[in-house]
């Protein structure tokens, strides 16, 4: 993708002179507030000071820490980039948090939800391995039996590999059955982690991981349908969610899209079949780029179904999860079927950074 700093867009602007050397930053619509100087990203400011902003990769390509500028001026410093946002998102004020330095006090729609303090780094045992599909294997892990991982489904884990190297899977089932983490392990040609899944973890095999991370979760305030979109193993951190919602009776219409190549990825069909079977509000489309013969179910790109069924998405809420040129696609083209970027929520699967999470 290229660098896509803004050149003339109005949020933007050079760093104040020295003597406004500290910034206030406001958190809208709930504050907190927070300082930052011109040579600190708003981020490490923030989190320095305890205010848990929500983050993935702290280099400027998830997306996960973007905030709408409403007042304020920030700006980049050479050699960095708003790679995690579109042009669309860049125009219409946002900006990564990560990136961003303030250059005068700074007001920002943002939530301080992130999972802060709770982050934590715990030894799991693969309690068992088994393969959904072709190229999909489950993984339950299980901590040391004092400890639970308290997450919010949608969250994910980074598993940590040697030479502080990690690899982001989201956890698959809803925090309310947690005597087992659960994820979906997608098989990545040459994956230095997905290939030792397959072939070389056993079942007691000791695992480290970090978490919870990542602000994908239900908006529970919120009162709007939702359309959930699904690539691939994407559907992970989707089931957590719906399992979550199940809980307690449906107040809002939920449609899950999910999209794969072919029938046989669909790797756990039965169970959206049977949430839409038992559940009237919960609707279940699953869409196939590539199809066998037999199939007689929707076809083509998953967020092109969506658009076909929803040409107008201003009353809705999205959340998009899987390959990054999905979620790029709703990012890009949803707002101009009326979604407003605010209720766009993304876990964009992005391959590993090599890079590690130092706050
Ligand atoms: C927030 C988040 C949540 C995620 N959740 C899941 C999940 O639940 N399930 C899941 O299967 N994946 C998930 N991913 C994606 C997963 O983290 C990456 O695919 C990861 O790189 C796989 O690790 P690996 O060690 O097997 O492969 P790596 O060693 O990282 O990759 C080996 C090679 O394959 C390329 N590669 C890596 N991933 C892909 C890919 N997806 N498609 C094509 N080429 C690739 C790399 O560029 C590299 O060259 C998630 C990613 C993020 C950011």
């Amino acid at each position: 993708m290229p660098d896509s700093r803004p050149i003339s867009a109005a949020p933007f602007g050079p760093p104040a002179s020295a003597d406004l050397a500290v910034f206030e930053v406001t958190l809208a619509p709930e504050g907190p507030t927070f300082r930052a100087g011109p040579d600190e990203s708003l981020l490490d400011a923030a989190l320095r000071q305890g205010v848990p902003l929500p983050y993935g990769c702290r280099n400027g390509a998830c997306g996960a820490c973007r905030g709408r500028i409403l007042a304020g001026r920030v700006h980049l410093t050479e050699g960095t980039g708003l790679r995690g946002l579109t042009e669309r998102e860049i125009r219409a004020g946002w900006t990564l948090l990560c990136q961003a330095r303030a250059s005068s006090d700074v007001r920002i729609a943002a939530r301080a939800d992130g999972p802060g303090a709770g982050v934590r780094t715990l030894p799991a045992r693969v309690a068992s391995r088994t393969r959904l599909a072709h190229d999909v294997m489950e993984l339950r892990l299980q901590l040391p039996p004092t400890e639970r991982l308290q997450y919010r489904a949608g969250q994910y884990v980074d598993i940590l590999l040697r030479d502080d190297r990690r690899r982001a899977f989201s956890l698959a089932n809803c925090p309310a059955d947690d005597a087992f983490l659960t994820l979906h392990v997608r098989r990545v040609p040459g994956g230095a982690f997905s290939g030792r899944v397959f072939e070389e973890i056993e079942e007691r095999a000791l695992l480290r991981l970090q978490g919870p991370l990542g602000n994908f979760h239900l908006r529970t305030e919120s009162d709007f349908p939702v359309v959930f979109l699904a690539g691939g193993t994407g559907f992970a951190p989707i089931k957590a969610i719906i399992e979550n919602a199940l809980l307690a009776p449906l107040r809002r219409e939920m449609h899950l899209y999910w999209g794969v190549r072919s029938e046989r990825d669909l790797y756990l069909p039965d169970l959206p079949r049977e949430w839409a079977r038992t559940r009237p509000r919960l609707h279940f489309v699953p869409v196939l780029s590539e199809p066998g013969p037999d199939w007689s179910g929707r076809t083509g790109l998953v967020h092109e179904a969506v658009l076909a069924d929803f040409p107008d998405l201003s009353g809705y809420e999205v959340y998009a999860s899987g390959p990054p040129p999905m979620v790029t696609a709703a990012r890009e083209l949803f707002p101009d079927h009326g979604l407003d970027l605010e209720r766009l929520f993304f876990d964009s699967f992005d391959y590993a950074y090599e890079t590690g999470h130092d706050g």
